[in-house]
């Protein structure tokens, strides 16, 4: 299959991300921060989930990495297609639920609430694990051993290196509240994990 088919649902993909983010970007803006978390660990983790995105958007440009190429076939083409549309749903909604509580770091905004509906009724996290679904996506649709999985790795590391942290800040700012919560949800997949 011609990678072109790749390239366009990759940039099509890119598009709709951006278009959920931005006016959320913008809103919370708005709301003034009260607590940062920002540690420097966390200022590279940013870096590294920018280049994650990036690389795929180099991948359509340019041949810097046609080194790394494979051949494109439907099965892996039509799969991926599934993760996006899965993916941009729960990023939409999950953006939608979080309102202006929303951050690209740890922070904590003025008259910051819990959410525990919508999305986060049964899963803590689900902006990341629709992250994880555009990631697989990526590393699907693709047909590059370079580019494919940029995004997916970039966000694991992310992940790993952050959740904890996340947690922790929201138990020392939401307390029970969150102990309970954590008590009747899972991270990232609904009854599972
Ligand atoms: N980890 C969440 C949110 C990612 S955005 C998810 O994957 O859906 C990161 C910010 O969201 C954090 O700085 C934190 O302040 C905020 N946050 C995380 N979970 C929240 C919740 N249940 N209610 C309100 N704010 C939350």
């Amino acid at each position: 299959m011609n990678p072109w088919i790749a390239k366009a649902l990759v940039l099509a993909a890119t598009v709709v991300m951006i278009a959920i983010r931005a006016p959320h970007g913008h809103g919370s803006r708005r709301v003034k921060v009260i607590k940062s978390h920002k540690t420097p660990l966390e200022a590279v983790l940013l870096i590294l989930a920018w280049v994650g995105f990036l690389v795929p958007l180099i991948w359509i440009a340019s041949s810097a990495f046609s080194f790394a190429e494979y051949p494109l076939r439907s099965g892996p083409l039509i799969s991926g297609v599934v993760c996006f549309v899965i993916g941009l749903w729960l990023f939409y909604r999950s953006h939608a639920d979080l309102g202006t509580n929303w951050s690209i770091t740890l922070e904590v905004r003025e008259q910051h609430g819990l959410i525990t509906q919508g999305v986060y009724h049964r899963i803590r996290h689900p902006m990341y694990s629709a992250l994880v679904l555009y990631g697989v996506a990526h590393a699907l649709v693709i047909p590059n051993w370079v580019a494919g999985p940029s995004n997916l790795v970039a966000f694991a590391v992310l992940f790993a290196l952050r959740v904890r942290a996340e947690e922790r800040m929201m138990l020392e700012q939401f307390g029970d509240e969150y102990t309970a919560y954590i008590a009747r949800t899972k991270r990232l997949v609904p009854g599972v994990w």
